[in-house]
């Protein structure tokens, strides 16, 4: 076996010999910086392969295109006539929080809710969870991985998180640390470090948010209120404090000199504002003070964002000129102008990102006009998926539902509204068959938003279920099952047997998908709802 390229596509080679072993194979591998990021031509010259990618990944989606497409046998006759791909939606990412990111079934600590958590995991568990996330992404060609609790002393600090960014690259997947202004533990979310926020505080009192209402926010699509108790993690600095985001700046221009990261997502922190006087001011704008009404109760300021985020993207930027910056544009407000003299300021080519509740998505899918996003003043803009997640639902939530149709919906949707591309939350495993394929879904939708739902089901869940009529009664089973918080006994543990009689008639991946579905039906049963 002869790869050119390999010194270079370390881990694109890898994952040639990993599946053909050695043998009479002739493959060069090679960047080709014409062709966008992720994209990727195969073409075949007398039995030689040669894949061109793009910048970062774009070997790598080729490599795992050519093992998609020849499985168990080499055959360069498959590429004859080149074989091209390419991201519909250039930005696809998963948003993560790390004491509830749980990959790594086999270890204690799992937490499946929050954003003010301690980690409970042994140290090592942040590797384990996230490197079989980073290997997700990259053989399903998701961008990038956004990771609130990057920096944390209780996970390896500063040297796991830069062992976890050097796992990523080689796979070519972006590490996207998620930070806040003045909130959510600053750059280095625990730790005695001097860019952690509670730290900070402490030796500079005076620039403490001064809060006049309780802490925390209330999400209309969760059926239960969201409980946040006070601690160091929850404290804020005032945004109007030139002290606070000179201190910012120097901690992000760090964050970008110190870890080889893909990009950063930066809000404004959405547990409070300041209500100081300098703050107040800022913010005493009609729009501002109609989203902070009873209506909304918006628990954040988009003009404290507007004013400050531009700083911080240049320097990020001047640190790592091509970092995915995420400016957070928080929920349900895309309709509404909000601070829309104050987003003149923000850069074009950060990726202005809007994030919607359930509610709010079937609102905007049919209200909003392509013609009204591309003259925002914003560009340019990606969606964020708030539900499909513990974040919506009933008590038992959408983690576990099988979302594909949503996730679908949304980069289909999403790309016909002229979005540039979607964020969904990617913390449980994928060994839950239902997660699983609305993994699946986000992965081959973003991709290609042209994608048919026919299509989706017949080459990429028939395979994976034992068939087409599998596939089709699986997911009605799902969908059944996530429809009724509560179904009758009867019904349950005849949809138990259902699923129970497709794993047994099947083995390997197949029968495991079948075992997950009809391991929720038993605990329902068990509930007895
Ligand atoms: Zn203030």
């Amino acid at each position: 076996m002869t790869i050119a390229g390999a010194d270079t596509h370390v881990h694109a080679a890898r994952r040639i010999r990993e599946s053909y072993g050695s043998g009479d194979i002739a493959i060069t591998l090679q960047l080709d910086p014409s062709l966008s990021e992720g994209e990727y031509i195969i073409s075949a010259d007398a039995g030689h392969v040669i894949i061109s990618g793009g910048p970062f990944s774009g070997v790598i989606y080729g490599v795992e295109e050519l093992l998609a497409r020849c499985p168990d046998r080499f055959d360069a006759g498959q590429f004859a006539t080149p074989v091209t791909g390419k991201p519909g939606l250039p930005y696809r990412s998963y948003w993560t929080w790390d004491h509830s990111t749980n990959w790594e079934l086999s270890q204690i600590g799992h937490q499946e809710i929050g954003v003010f958590n301690p980690y409970q995991k042994p140290p090592g568990g942040f590797h384990a969870d996230y490197k079989r996330l980073v290997d997700f992404c990259s053989r399903h060609r998701i961008g990038g991985i956004i990771v609130y609790g990057f920096l944390r002393d209780s996970h390896g600090g500063i040297e796991a998180a830069q062992e976890l960014c050097r796992y990523a690259n080689e796979r070519g997947v972006r590490i996207i640390p998620g930070i806040a202004i003045g909130a959510y533990g600053g750059v280095y979310w625990e730790g005695k470090h001097r860019f952690n926020l509670s730290t900070w505080l402490k030796a500079n009192p005076q620039h403490a948010a001064k809060m006049s209402r309780d802490i925390g926010f209330q999400i209309a699509d969760l059926a239960f209120p969201l409980n946040f108790p006070h601690s160091d993690y929850t404290v804020s600095a005032c945004p109007s404090a030139p002290e606070t985001i000179d201190w910012m700046e120097e901690a992000v221009a760090w964050l970008a000199e110190t870890f080889e990261i893909g990009g950063i997502n930066i809000e404004s922190g959405d547990y409070g504002v300041c209500d100081c006087d300098r703050c107040t001011a800022r913010r005493a704008n009609d729009a501002e003070a109609a989203r902070r009404g009873e209506a909304h109760g918006d628990s954040w300021s988009h003009t404290d964002m507007a004013e400050n985020f531009p700083r911080l993207y240049r320097a990020a930027k001047a640190k790592r000129p091509d970092l995915w910056i995420y400016c957070e544009m928080q929920w349900d407000n895309l309709l509404d102008p909000v601070a829309t003299e104050a987003q003149h300021k923000l850069p074009v080519g950060a990726i202005y990102q809007h994030t919607a509740n359930r509610s709010f998505w079937k609102r905007l899918r049919s209200e909003l006009d392509p013609s009204y996003v591309a003259s925002l003043p914003t560009q340019p803009n990606v969606l964020r998926c708030q539900f499909a997640s513990q974040w919506n639902g009933d008590e038992r939530t959408e983690r576990y539902a099988f979302n594909a149709r949503s996730f679908a919906d949304m980069a289909t949707r999403g790309a016909e509204l002229g979005m540039q591309g979607l964020t969904v939350w990617g913390e449980a495993s994928d060994y839950h068959a239902t997660v699983e394929l609305s993994y699946l879904a986000f992965a081959r939708f973003s991709w290609n938003p042209n994608l048919q739902w026919d299509d989706f089901v017949a080459h990429e869940l028939a395979p994976r279920l034992g068939g087409q009529a599998a596939a089709e009664r699986f997911i009605a089973i799902a969908e059944e099952l996530d429809a009724h918080q509560r179904l009758a006994s009867y019904r349950l543990r005849a949809l138990q047997d259902d699923a129970l009689a497709a794993m047994t008639a099947l083995s390997g991946e197949p029968a495991r998908r079948w075992l997950t579905l009809a391991e929720q039906i038993a605990r329902r049963v068990h509930m007895g709802r």
